[in-house]
């Protein structure tokens, strides 16, 4: 094969928590609402996904909820419900491996496959066929973007939403990233934004005309990827996680506690396990979720995505017990601990760091 990818589908399901409460609160459907995160301080909580006629307000996710109340003092609050949106997820991911492509769960809501054995017509037809299908059987709507490469489909998928439908065509690519934005560009961060603002470099097309030598001065390894993407190279791997989309272990404890080394220990013996299972079967993971559940049956998630690939349970349990020291309080009893692992892939095709 070339240095070119081919052509990738890549799925983002709209608005998908606020879409996944509108499916069984038929009510919700046309009005401003927002699912926030399940705090128990609500002076704290975080908008997780406006629905679309919230968005109208300002309101979007990752805004406190408290500000999003201010912008709109009637707008409904829905506790984040995870496990359900979880369960939607994998009926999804379900329609999308029944097409039986290589396909990688890039989280809860977006999904990334590989058509590369297509030519257009085809993709074109298993595209649309996925979209009508998620629509007509689980009543939900997404977005979907073609390219030759991950990055360049999503970037598609990104500028259609919601309901959207773009095929950027081979020969279409350079154009259509030229006037977009670096920070359009998946994992382009503020930081990096900042350095590229310092050489004048704002959107791609600026990326197209700079030096290669001068970004990867910038940069490092990363600005010679840069450069590559911009003349149009994406070499952005498909990683296929066909098999379990997570692995997770959890356990009520003795009792209810808040004491931390009990509930240390209790995370770290199901880290163990959960480690243990992502060896068996030959998979290394990359995103960590803690989950606490109190006494009185609210529940707190919270995740990380490393860096790098791992099967460890060192690792495993060390970012665990830093994510979930925040979780427990003083002044609330914890009944249930989890932990998670997610984005996996096969061993086989990693270099692993630890
Ligand atoms: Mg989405």
């Amino acid at each position: 094969m070339d240095s070119k990818a081919g052509y990738v589908v890549y799925l983002d399901m709209d608005s998908f928590f606020a879409s996944c409460e509108q499916l069984r609160h038929p009510e919700l459907i046309g009005k401003p609402f927002a699912v926030v995160t399940d705090s128990l301080d609500k002076f704290r909580g975080v908008v997780q996904t406006a629905s679309y006629s919230a968005r109208k307000f300002g309101i979007h996710s990752g805004m406190p909820t408290m500000k999003a109340l201010q912008l709109y003092p009637n707008l409904h609050c829905i506790k984040e419900d995870y496990d359900y949106y979880e369960k939607i997820s994998n009926e999804v991911m379900e329609i999308i491996k029944s097409y039986g492509f290589k396909m990688e769960a890039v989280s809860v809501d977006e999904a990334a496959i590989d058509t590369t054995e297509l030519n257009e017509s085809q993709v074109l037809e298993v595209a649309k066929g996925i979209k009508t299908k998620i629509s007509n059987e689980l009543k939900l709507k997404c977005t979907i973007g073609i390219a030759k490469g991950k990055t360049f489909a999503k970037m598609a998928c990104d500028s259609a939403k919601p309901n959207g439908f773009l095929f950027i065509k081979d020969y279409e690519t350079i154009e259509f990233i030229k006037y977009k934005k670096v920070s359009d560009i998946p994992g382009v961060g503020a930081k990096t934004e900042g350095k590229l603002a310092g050489l004048n470099i704002h959107y791609i097309g600026d990326i197209q005309n700079s030096n290669v030598q001068v970004l990867v001065g910038l940069l490092g390894e990363y600005g010679s990827e840069l450069y590559k993407l911009s003349k149009g190279i994406d070499e952005e791997k498909i990683v296929s996680d066909y098999t379990a989309l997570s692995i997770s272990r959890e356990k009520n404890l003795y009792e209810d506690t808040n004491d931390i080394p009990t509930i240390m220990a209790q995370l770290k013996e199901l880290s163990e396990d959960a480690a243990n299972a992502v060896r068996s079967t030959q998979k290394l993971y990359k995103s960590i979720t803690v989950k606490v559940r109190y006494y009185d049956f609210t529940t707190k998630i919270k995740t990380k995505t490393l860096s790098y690939y791992s099967d460890s349970s060192d690792v495993l349990y060390s970012e665990a017990s830093e994510l979930i020291k925040p979780l427990i309080k003083d002044n609330i009893l914890v009944r249930r601990v989890g932990v998670k692992v997610s984005s996996l892939t096969d061993s086989a095709h990693q270099h692993k760091l630890f």
